[in-house]
């Protein structure tokens, strides 16, 4: 099925323990600090329900049911078109920069899935549960997350060497489950999340078992507490002041497992060190969710070029060849991005268990590429904005009737550009390449 914008707001507001500033959320709908991502997130919903976004966002399965194009298992090399078509279609609709618009923590499933063999040879069990959790992702169109690293600690030290209760274990095994404890970071949007997935990164030693597990559980599971990252908007921010910042920042939280119940049939892998170290090398996870992160990843860089092309034609230092050399060498860049994704659909593979993988080689170069070329195109912008981007006045400063004369003379572009446009353009800059939400956006 395809839920609706009001189902999804309905499912989240239940039990869950959220702490943002010193204050537990009682309803993350309304929260100032939430409310502006639920309402994306609602409108991607509602969207695969309209006529002009179905075709895009929703296919039929073979009962005629309509499901999420994000959530559908690849089977052919036109899925992945049709997932990119989706995720352009959200980013175009949301007309900002946001991050989980698809589904890439769905794609860390598939890999399990694909691993059936593997998963059944180990115990039937998890096979069957990780089968049966795919398929409950389609028929119920659930907002997952995923949260795989530890919180800091002493990286020198192995897992079970650090604080006994720091990093996400097993501490006991029942007939129902396995309770676990410790934290896990960081799940950007868990606070609105309807489902969380723990896996593990490569790196575990003989005798770490007790943290080699992978499960999912639902967001207001008992015992789970998110601990939010002090936010950049606080809900008070002016989206004339910031309009990035004020309508797109995606909360990111530590997750507190306290005795954690987690049922059987929710166990992926269970204190296996050997197979948990193989998920991130020897499955399909890096090729399913890095062609989601680079779909979206193209739609940032463009932004962020077809800004720094704006801010640049706003004061006519477009005129200046090295000016037009470095958005050049940018626009070479969004360039590489698309040809490397184009190149991975067209090189798929399919694999034995029928699902099709995008080429793993070019989206693996796009992993060592992008954390060069973004941050290049964003000292272009910097570059080109120069003292201007952070001498920007205030909203408020153009209706102050002592100063209102001034704000309209002295912030003025080229080519009669009015200083209102160009306050509100060297804003958008520099939200992107200044303030709190450009600096997590480059982190
Ligand atoms: C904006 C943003 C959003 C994110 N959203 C999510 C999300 O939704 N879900 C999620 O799971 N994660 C998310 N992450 C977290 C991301 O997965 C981690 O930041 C990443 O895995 C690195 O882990 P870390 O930050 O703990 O760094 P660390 O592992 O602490 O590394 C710190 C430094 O030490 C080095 N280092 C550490 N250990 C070793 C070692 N054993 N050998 C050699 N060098 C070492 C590293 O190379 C690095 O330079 C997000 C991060 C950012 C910035």
């Amino acid at each position: 099925m395809i839920r609706n914008g009001q189902q999804y707001r309905d499912s989240i507001r239940d039990g869950r323990q959220v702490w943002i500033n010193g204050e537990r959320v009682r309803d993350v709908t309304t929260h100032a600090m939430f409310k502006p991502l639920v309402d994306i997130r609602a409108r991607i919903y509602d969207m695969a329900h309209e006529a002009a976004h179905a075709p895009i966002m929703a296919y039929r399965t073979e009962s005629g049911e309509p499901c999420s194009v994000g959530t559908k298992l690849p089977l052919t090399q036109q899925d992945w078109h049709a997932k990119r078509d989706a995720v352009n279609a959200v980013l175009d609709e949301a007309g900002g920069i946001v991050t989980r618009v698809g589904d890439e923590t769905v794609g860390e499933m598939w890999s399990l899935y694909d691993g059936q063999d593997v998963l059944n040879e180990v115990n039937p069990q998890f096979s069957a549960n990780i089968r049966r959790h795919v398929e409950r992702v389609v028929q119920q169109d659930p907002f997952h997350v995923s949260a795989n690293t530890d919180p800091k600690g002493d990286r020198s030290k192995r897992p079970q060497d650090q604080d006994p209760d720091m990093l996400l274990h097993v501490v006991k095994e029942t007939d129902a489950g396995i309770i676990v404890r410790g934290a896990r970071m960081l799940a950007t949007l868990g606070p609105v999340s309807d489902e969380m997935i723990m896996y593990n990164l490569p790196g575990f030693r003989p005798g770490d078992e007790d943290h080699a597990i992978m499960f999912a559980v639902p967001t207001d599971v008992p015992g789970l507490r998110q601990i939010c990252r002090t936010p950049y908007d606080r809900g008070t921010q002016s989206s004339f002041d910031h309009p990035l910042a004020s309508r797109f920042e995606e909360s990111d939280a530590l997750l507190i497992f306290d005795d954690v119940l987690v049922p059987w049939e929710r166990v992926f892998l269970y204190r296996d060190v050997a197979l948990c170290n193989a998920i991130y090398p020897d499955t399909a996870l890096r090729n399913h969710t890095a062609h989601q992160t680079n779909t979206r990843a193209l739609v940032k860089l463009q932004f962020a070029v077809g800004l720094a092309i704006a801010v640049a034609r706003s004061i006519k230092a477009d005129q200046f060849l090295h000016v037009q050399q470095m958005l050049g060498e940018c626009l070479g860049y969004v360039e590489i991005v698309k040809s490397a994704l184009v190149r991975a659909e067209a090189e798929f593979e399919t694999m034995p268990s029928g699902t099709v993988r995008a080429a793993l080689p070019p989206l693996q170069a796009l992993r060592a590429f992008l954390p060069a070329a973004y941050p290049r195109i964003i000292e272009v912008l910097q570059t080109i904005g120069a003292g201007g981007l952070m001498m920007m006045p205030s909203g408020a400063d153009f209706a102050a009737a002592g100063i209102a004369q001034d704000v309209g003379l002295y912030y003025q572009g080229a080519s009669g550009m009015a200083s209102r446009e160009r306050v509100k353009l060297f804003k958008l800059a520099w939200d992107l390449c200044g303030d709190a939400f450009g600096s997590r956006q480059l982190q």
